[in-house]
């Protein structure tokens, strides 16, 4: 394929089908080239007349030649970003049903507020004085946060679910250290259903890691962690509910057992939309837990803007929680910045993602304690309406039960058809489904996690079931070419996802000879 400069294009993968077109696209599904390809080196979209020659006092460090950006006209840019944002699945385009990353509708009232210059436009190094709103915002959002989870202290200015592990973790170190134990507890017990941020963050901060297992119905026993306790044991990092979507039914035991023998219990919190208002985590004996507002309270994920992980901490280690905290002064609130505390240091640079906390209290607030408490009885309520609506066709590692806010699948009922977890999630593709979170927790073979969230109506779950019926009858009866080579429909078809992992190629280089390349090294 050429472009309209008579220069190649990226190779094409196959499209199916008899209905080729001249083009390459797809009735709205446009093929896109790079930007470098419909752009050309030697034009600009603007015209500047050529500046009087300065002399330059760069020095070795003036640019020896063109820096290889393409020039293209306002509508090129538009266009070529436009198109791309369109090959994006999202959760504003349809059910987006990933396990453990709770994608559920963010409302736009949340953005409204987010919007409001007040919030908007304050900078980091105001005077306080002048931020009083803004600071008075955080705290209304920290005692929600600490209400909703029995908890004592809150650290707001983690960036993110792994960066609030971190914090906590910090802080049980600290706690650690101020007793004397530093040297001695380096263990941090891991259960091997965990997400795999867990082992990172213990790791990533110097302790040492003793996996626990779990039990055949997929929860972890208080006898199998009094089996891994010791005197070397800092803390034990659990998830609840759990990433096979069960609540842990020891917890409280577990945390005893954990305290008793001087260490500290973190709760990985990432699945806290299944229980808010139901359980207060405080009061089954946790330490610490990070809440990801992106996940939770329906700030948005990724590409829709920052993470946010605020760390909740119990009164055992409150002391230790890092700078900066706000707190009622003479004058109004102010931050404190560490002078006179236990503070283990600092998360980040400033106070943490403003946007998602003016986000999450909005979602609060427009709630309610009771409304929240019904979000996460109907996210429950969804997943076992698709739990039970696959259960005659597809397996469950851990039998015909009810589920929180997650329905697992193994690929148990797959075997003899050819077709994997990996294909019938392709297949998922062409059905204009993303994907349900594949071959996780690893402790399942050919995990298939479906957290379908609240959010979603029952006629849309019920479009969702069937669509999943129909796949798995396919697979069933032995339709393997659906899957095997699935998706079919997308821009490109089967990647090699091995190969693109192992030998990714980040660089363009261009087609032409002569022309310098892109990107100085
Ligand atoms: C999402 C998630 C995390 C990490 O959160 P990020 O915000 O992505 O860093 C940790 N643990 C579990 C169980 C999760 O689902």
């Amino acid at each position: 394929m050429m472009n309209k400069e008579g220069r190649p294009t990226t190779p094409k993968a196959e499209t199916s089908g008899e209905h080729q077109t001249f083009t390459g696209n797809r009735a709205l599904q446009m093929e896109e080239p790079l930007i470098f390809e419909t752009g050309r080196l030697d034009v600009s979209g603007v015209d500047f007349e050529e500046p009087a020659p300065v002399a330059s006092r760069l020095g070795s460090f003036a640019r020896k030649g063109s820096m290889g950006l393409p020039g293209l006209t306002e509508p090129e840019v538009m266009r070529h970003y436009v198109r791309l944002s369109q090959k994006n699945y999202a959760i504003d385009a349809g059910l987006y049903p990933l396990g453990s990353c709770t994608m559920k509708h963010n409302p736009r009232l949340n953005e409204a507020m987010a919007r409001l210059p007040g919030f908007a436009d304050v900078h980091p190094l105001q005077p306080v004085s002048t931020v009083q709103g803004a600071l008075e915002l955080m705290q209304d959002l920290s005692r929600w946060l600490m209400e909703l989870t029995g908890t004592k202290a809150v650290a707001l200015s983690p960036k993110a679910g792994a960066h609030g592990e971190m914090c906590g973790m910090m802080a049980i170190r600290a706690a650690i250290e101020a007793r004397g134990e530093g040297a001695q507890r380096t263990v941090v017990i891991v259960p091997e259903s965990a997400h795999g941020t867990n082992p990172a963050t213990a790791a990533l901060i110097g302790f040492s890691v003793r996996a626990v297992p779990a039990r055949e119905d997929g929860t972890v026993s208080v006898e199998a962690v009094k089996a891994v306790l010791g005197p070397d044991v800092a803390a034990i990092m659990l998830t609840n509910p759990n990433t096979c979507g069960l609540f842990e039914p020891e917890v409280v035991e577990i945390a005893a057992a954990v305290h008793e023998a001087g260490a500290y219990f973190y709760c990985d919190g990432a699945n806290f939309n299944a229980i808010v208002g139901k359980v207060r985590p405080g009061d089954l004996g946790i330490d610490a837990m990070h809440i990801n507002l992106h996940k939770t309270f329906s700030t948005p994920h990724g590409g829709g803007g920052p993470g946010s992980g605020p760390v909740v901490l119990s009164e055992r280690l409150a002391a230790f929680a890092p700078v900066p905290f706000i707190r009622a002064g003479k004058t109004g609130l102010e931050l404190v910045e560490g002078e006179g505390t236990q503070a283990f240091g600092r998360m980040c640079a400033f106070h943490g993602q403003m946007g998602m906390f003016v986000r999450a209290l909005s979602y609060m607030l427009s709630h309610g304690a009771e409304g929240l408490r019904q979000a996460s009885e109907d996210a429950v309520l969804n997943a076992n309406y698709v739990r039970v609506g696959l259960a005659d066709l597809m397996s469950q590692p851990f039998g015909n039960k009810p589920c929180m806010h997650e329905a697992l699948f193994d690929d148990e009922w797959l075997k003899g058809t050819g077709v994997t977890t990996l294909d019938f999630a392709k297949a998922m593709i062409d059905e204009g489904y993303h994907p349900m979170t594949m071959y996780f927790p690893l402790v399942v073979h050919g995990a298939m996690l479906i957290e379908p969230t609240e959010s979603e109506s029952r006629a849309s779950l019920d479009l969702f079931v069937a669509t999943l019926r129909d796949l798995a009858q396919a697979a069933l009866r032995g339709d393997a070419d659906r899957f095997t080579g699935a998706p079919y429909h997308a821009p490109r078809n089967r990647l090699d996802e091995t190969r693109a992992a192992r030998n990714p190629v980040l660089r363009w280089t261009p087609p032409v000879a002569g022309v310098e390349a892109q990107a100085a090294e």
